[in-house]
């Protein structure tokens, strides 16, 4: 670690006590950016990579709201408005008991990055709540989304901040969020992304992260003429990103074997063809029930409960070429990364952020294998994201090919950023450094250009 990393750390490691993540995140582009800061002297000066750690604004609120029996519950509401150097803050929001300050630090961090990777005018931002969306009535969720854009609408705005969905955040809170915004300003516009066909939203938006991380695994293998073609891969998570992926894996000629929850996971050998994706949507999607229903619907298949007491997760030892972390962050541990090596696995594209603790990213990158972060693999979503707003201000919609073709031309042009990025700064085929250099240079030239705001 260069002197100017160590003392750049120190710093952030002193303001920033207790938030591991958010030190996680900006540990690892710090690193990959130590070559760029030795190149560009101007940087270093106009202190842009200390501006880009700290936050532009961050909002907290308290979220008040009732449950089904009259019972009040106060959660904690969050808007990290990270960087609006290239464009209005832009990211999604999240809905899980863990989420706290440094979880949406980090994420916002890394939408920078991101945002700036997928060439479309967007900054960064996260936000969310400790609110637990498992078990609660739709009523109950209802109340709750209008609870947080009581507080949330005076903040956002289509130029100024645009959220979107995340863990726990799907089509039914959107709507929920946006009826309630649109109530509050009076006014219909493209606020939040990942919206419902008939009020503004985007086709290909629901299918963009899982589809985009699938095109990203395509583009690093077609470096070693390589395809997805009879490729066995395994996914985390049955969540939006899991589901789409396992659906354009399939497309691809390949088959998923695996996807889990929070309680555990299902192997099944046989591969989750498009018929069995359609019983996991409407399990996850519209009963909400639990993946383990999958092995008892299935002959074959073999559900592990999830065990605290493992250093490691079974569902990244099994067989495979591919893995898709599709889940939640730091799910690949350095044990689960070396099962991968050892089974075989050579392509790893992240469909999750940051899913893979640092101890693990070491191992994949020593041992060479296609590794995609998930700042660029996992760049669909937002990308599309950027579509419905381009959509929305157009008062247009585009087909589904029309933005499926522009999703892959993202994608395509992202992986070509990171591997330029790489060569460039002497580091051929890290895509960590590639998509950390390639997401900061747009960034940084725009507020040098801007000047000391
Ligand atoms: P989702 O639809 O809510 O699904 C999340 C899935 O991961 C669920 O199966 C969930 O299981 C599981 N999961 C969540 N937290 C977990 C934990 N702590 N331990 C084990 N399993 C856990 O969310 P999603 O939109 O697919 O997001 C998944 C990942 O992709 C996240 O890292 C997110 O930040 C990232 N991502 C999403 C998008 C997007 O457009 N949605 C874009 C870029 C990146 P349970 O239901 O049991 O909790």
């Amino acid at each position: 670690m260069s002197a100017y990393v160590s003392d750049l750390m120190a710093d952030v490691k002193a303001k920033n006590p207790g938030q591991v993540e958010f030190l996680q995140a900006v540990e690892e582009v710090v690193e990959s950016l130590a070559l760029v800061m030795e190149r560009h002297p101007e940087y270093r000066k106009a202190k842009i990579l200390e501006r880009i750690i700290e936050p532009e604004r961050v909002i907290m609120f308290r979220v008040p709201w009732m449950d089904d029996s009259g019972d009040v519950h106060v959660n904690r509401g969050f808007r990290i408005e990270m960087n609006s150097a290239i464009g209005p803050y832009k990211g999604g929001l999240r809905f899980h008991p863990t989420v706290n300050l440094g979880i949406l630090k980090f994420l916002a961090f890394e939408q920078v990055f991101k945002n700036s990777l997928t060439t479309l005018p967007m900054g960064g931002g996260k936000g969310g709540c400790d609110f637990d969306p498992k078990g609660k009535s739709d009523n109950e969720v209802m109340r709750f989304c209008q609870a947080f854009m009581s507080e949330l609408f005076r903040h956002i705005g289509p130029d100024t901040d645009v959220p979107a969905g995340d863990i726990g955040v799907g089509g039914r809170e959107i709507g929920f969020m946006f009826g309630q915004y649109r109530k509050l300003r009076n006014e219909f516009t493209g606020v939040l992304t990942g919206k419902g066909l008939n009020w503004g939203g985007s086709l290909i938006r629901p299918e963009a992260t899982g589809y985009g991380a699938v095109y990203f695994a395509a583009e690093m293998l077609g470096t070693r003429n390589d395809t997805l073609e009879g490729k066995t891969c395994l996914v985390s998570g049955s969540g939006n990103v899991a589901q789409y992926t396992v659906e354009k894996v399939n497309q691809l000629g390949g088959k998923c074997v695996t996807l889990s929850d929070s309680s555990g996971y299902i192997y099944d050998p046989e591969g989750i063809h498009a018929d069995k994706l359609v019983y996991v949507m409407d399990l996850k999607n519209v009963r909400r029930g639990r993946i383990e229903e999958y092995a008892e619907k299935y002959s074959g298949v073999t559900y592990t409960p999830f065990d605290s007491s493992l250093d490691h997760n079974p569902l990244w030892n099994h067989k495979a070429d591919c893995a898709f972390p599709s889940a939640t962050q730091n799910e690949i541990n350095a044990k689960d990364a070396q099962n991968l090596l050892d089974n075989g696995v050579y392509v790893v594209s992240e469909g999750a952020n940051m899913p893979t603790t640092p101890d693990g990213v070491t191992l994949f990158l020593d041992a060479k294998i296609l590794y995609g972060p998930g700042k660029a693999a996992n760049a669909g979503g937002v990308a599309v994201s950027g579509l419905e707003m381009s959509q929305n201000s157009l008062r247009l919609s585009w087909t589904r090919e029309e933005v499926d073709d522009r999703l892959h031309g993202i994608m395509k042009s992202i992986h070509k950023t990171c591997v330029d990025a790489a060569d460039t700064y002497g580091t051929p085929g890290n895509y960590v450094n590639g998509a950390n250099i390639g997401g900061f240079l747009k960034v940084a030239d725009a507020m040098l250009d801007q000047g000391l705001v």
